[in-house]
């Protein structure tokens, strides 16, 4: 894959501001850029997007959104309440779609929590629609159903996607989240036959994480999961931006140029 197929999470530079992000993807060759809230916060979104046109990289994603879970009626109108202020910004950022990252709240079951969830998606979709953004449910690794997201397999996002059965709403897969899943492959092409398929983020899972959130590998190193998960998105039809989403304490600490060479390099094998 070549490099104007990808785009990158700005949190994968954490150390940058949003305008070297933007300048520094663009000089890169990157083809497109998915913007983290942290990444703009205090920013003037107005002036991020102007500058962001002007780079000719390709707006992907805002992520994230979600955390729709709660033990309180007033917890749960305060959640949808932040959702459609994140889908006025990323309007006003110009960026298509926003990731969605569910909730769980500690001490409901998996089903009350996608019960809350699928109420709250619900009651933010006509604000969606009303700015034409697309909705990614991102299924979590089940090592975050506790108390991140409740959504933990494609499985759970096709089910939702179904019940609410919306244009814009679909699914964001993730290479860290889902590649252990032994009903990957017809979860997907269940996805993308129902033209579900939103996102699809890489990196790799490797094995002794350091760090449960901020230990993602390059692809094709760690397990080496990313590439038969790219083989699967891909030969389902998968034609939008592959998005590049690496957390990592460690390449942090690295010149982040260098480290933008290292993933299209590593991201080059991958069809
Ligand atoms: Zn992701």
């Amino acid at each position: 894959m070549t490099s104007d197929q990808l785009a990158i999470h700005t949190f994968t530079t954490k150390p940058w501001s949003i305008d070297e992000c933007i300048e520094n993807y663009a000089r890169h060759g990157f083809g497109g850029i998915s913007i983290w809230r942290e990444t703009v916060e205090g920013e003037d979104l107005a002036r991020v997007s102007r500058r962001l046109k002007d780079s000719g990289l390709k707006p992907v994603s805002y992520v994230r959104g979600g955390f729709f879970t709660g033990t309180t009626a007033e917890a749960r109108r305060q959640a949808i309440d932040n959702n459609l202020r994140i889908i006025r910004d990323s309007e006003t950022l110009g960026l298509p779609m926003i990731v969605l990252v569910c909730g769980a709240t500690p001490g409901q079951s998996p089903r009350e929590n996608l019960s809350q969830i699928q109420d709250s998606i619900a009651a933010i979709l006509p604000a969606a629609e009303n700015a034409g953004i697309r909705l990614a449910i991102e299924p979590l690794h089940p090592m975050y159903a506790g108390d991140r997201c409740a959504v933990a397999t494609m499985a759970d996002a096709n089910d939702l996607c179904e019940a609410l059965n919306h244009p814009l709403l679909g699914v964001a897969a993730d290479v860290y989240h889902i590649w252990w899943d032994s009903k990957l492959e017809q979860e997907i092409t269940r996805c993308a036959a129902a033209d579900r398929l939103f996102a699809f983020h890489v990196c790799d899972f490797k094995a002794d994480l350091e760090h449960p959130l901020l230990d993602r590998e390059l692809p094709g190193q760690g397990l080496g999961t990313c590439a038969r998960v790219n083989d699967l998105v891909k030969a389902a039809g998968f034609s939008g931006m592959t998005e590049v989403e690496i957390f990592s304490r460690r390449y942090w600490t690295e010149n982040q140029h260098q480290f933008l060479e290292k993933i299209k390099a590593a991201c080059a094998p991958l069809r």
